[in-house]
């Protein structure tokens, strides 16, 4: 079977490329997909505590039969719990759902930049790092301003930033900023949720020429641009089929012709991190 390739942070440490969402999952399911998702060969598990399915998530990996060191997992802080010290706790807390002892992943979930509180939360996850809690630190949901404030105010550059990207709305400001910081860009509704992209005809035509399914081949672009990409499914033939994206290799003018569908803002679907404020 193919395995995903890793991709190497600016702290040194690797993720593996392709990687399992869990986003509206609820917890008991959380415990048979990932399992599934497992089986499939997926390594890489991308949960937050406002998921509500932590603990699932840890259900699955202490009866998965895989040590913590052969898999990735990422939670995430959520918005209610920024600021330094409800940072610390809420790690902990996550971390007692998880069950694991260290995390591969912790990100702050959503800049909200009304709150201002987006620089103490990163210093606590500096500290988080530091003290060996959590491996490699990012962020999700921040604009370039943000971005550029929380480097600037601690010197620490985020490993990851996790923002919505599918081929109708692909980021190219932000992956390029991110690009030439050493911050790698995390594909969050890679596939559009699923909606009318997949039957886009430039997306099912190069489906059909690999023949592949079209979310395959978004997935196929989403490896080609480097990003690092966490589609969601429940359903395990699904979990298979995005898993065998992997075998998929898209020529340059295909992933030319998938680039060609951004939208700009129009493209996107869900909230706009520069106002966002729940
Ligand atoms: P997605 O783009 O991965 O789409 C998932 C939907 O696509 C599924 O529910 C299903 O309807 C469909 N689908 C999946 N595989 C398919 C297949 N092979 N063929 C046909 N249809 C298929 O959407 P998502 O769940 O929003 O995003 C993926 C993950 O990103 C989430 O689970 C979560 O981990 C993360 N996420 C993060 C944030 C954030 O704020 N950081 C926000 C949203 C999602």
């Amino acid at each position: 079977m193919t395995t995903s390739p890793n991709l190497t942070f600016n702290d040194g440490h690797t993720i593996p490329q392709l990687g399992y969402g869990v986003w509206q999952v609820e917890d008991d399911v959380a415990e048979k997909v990932v399992g599934q998702a497992f089986k499939a060969g997926f390594r890489h598990i991308d949960t937050a505590k406002i998921y509500g399915n932590e603990a699932g998530v840890g259900r699955a990996i202490a009866s998965s039969g895989l040590a913590h060191d052969e898999l990735f997992i990422t939670t995430k802080l959520w918005n209610d719990d920024q600021g330094y010290d409800s940072t610390l706790a809420a790690f902990e807390a996550s971390m007692e759902r998880l069950g694991l002892d260290t995390l591969d992943l912790y990100l702050i979930h959503w800049q909200k930049p009304g709150a201002k509180s987006y620089v103490d939360t990163w210093r606590a996850l500096i500290e988080l790092q530091k003290q060996g809690k959590v491996k490699t630190i990012g962020v999700s949901n921040f604009t370039k301003e943000g971005l550029q404030e929380i480097i600037d105010a601690t010197g620490v550059t985020p490993a990851i930033h996790q923002i919505e990207l599918h081929p109708f709305f692909n980021q190219a400001e932000l992956r390029e900023f991110g690009a030439a910081h050493g911050i790698l860009t995390q594909a969050w509704s890679p596939l559009g949720q699923g909606g009318e992209l997949l039957k886009d005809k430039v997306v099912t035509d190069i489906a059909e020429k690999h023949n592949a399914t079209s979310a395959q081949v978004v997935i196929a672009w989403h490896l080609a641009i480097g990003n690092v990409v966490i589609p969601k499914s429940v359903t395990e033939s699904r979990i298979q089929e995005n898993y065998a994206s992997l075998d998929i290799t898209l020529d340059a003018a295909d992933v030319e012709a998938i680039s060609g569908l951004d939208r700009g803002a129009e493209g996107r679907i869900g909230a706009d991190p520069a106002t966002a404020d729940f």
